[in-house]
């Protein structure tokens, strides 16, 4: 299927997820992943309209940035952040989705140029408390969260997840809920936060069930990567 059919498929999920639940179809954004896949099939997904790209390599992403200097494209990086490169990457994108830790915060705020607005941050919460992920406890959460929003030059936005794979729809909106009840509380407890990054290709109807403002799908728009 081509990339414009697919797009327009993902599109189609979305709203009927969103209605489904009693949400408005436009209260979803796509942020299209284009991890490892080439520049041109990023610009075929723009042509459809698209404009919010996830990226998680850095090296793979700004040649893509480069080679398509597209009006209103949006870059949101969502891989794992080295404190090294955290000046690259406040350079490049306008949303960095993966933030666990306090210094990462800090350098992005210092180091984004001011005329380019703060740079819009998602904390990531390992919601299935696997050793192996990336991502804050529940615990850790509101402690790093108010840290966060305090800092110059970022903005921040809402939280992240990544949970364990799961086939059944009742057990993949767990962790999703559990991270909507979490930005609840942020909230209540003076933040305001508006972003719920959550729900791929796998899990998306159950991301949106509980909340999701942005989803993220690679597999089911540019196929499954090598
Ligand atoms: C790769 C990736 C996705 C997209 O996953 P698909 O299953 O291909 O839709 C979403 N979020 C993150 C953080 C990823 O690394």
């Amino acid at each position: 299927m081509a990339i414009q059919d697919r797009i327009q498929q993902i599109n189609r999920r979305i709203s009927d997820a969103a209605l489904h639940c009693g949400r408005g179809s436009g209260s979803v954004q796509l942020l299209a992943v284009s991890k490892t896949k080439p520049a041109s099939m990023v610009q075929q997904a723009y042509n459809s309209g698209q404009r919010h790209f996830g990226e998680n390599y850095l090296q793979d992403a700004l040649e893509k940035i480069e080679a398509l200097p597209l009006d209103g494209i949006v870059w949101h990086f969502i891989g794992a952040i080295q404190s090294n490169k955290t000046r690259t990457i406040a350079e490049n994108f306008d949303w960095v989705h993966g933030v666990d830790r306090l210094k990462i915060a800090r350098r992005l705020g210092e180091q984004r140029a001011a005329d380019r607005g703060p740079i819009n941050i998602c904390i990531q919460v390992n919601s299935s408390g696997e050793a192996s992920k990336s991502g804050v406890s529940f615990s850790e959460l509101p402690q790093l969260a108010d840290k966060i929003a305090a800092l110059p030059g970022v903005r921040l936005r809402g939280l992240m997840t990544l949970p364990a794979p799961s086939d059944d729809f009742a057990q993949q909106r767990v962790p999703f809920r559990q991270l909507r009840e979490a930005l609840e509380q942020l909230n209540q407890n003076g933040l305001k936060l508006d972003t719920l990054s959550m729900g791929m290709s796998g899990d998306m109807e159950a991301a949106i069930t509980e909340g999701a403002t942005i989803v993220r799908i690679g597999t089911d728009i540019f196929g499954a990567r090598s």
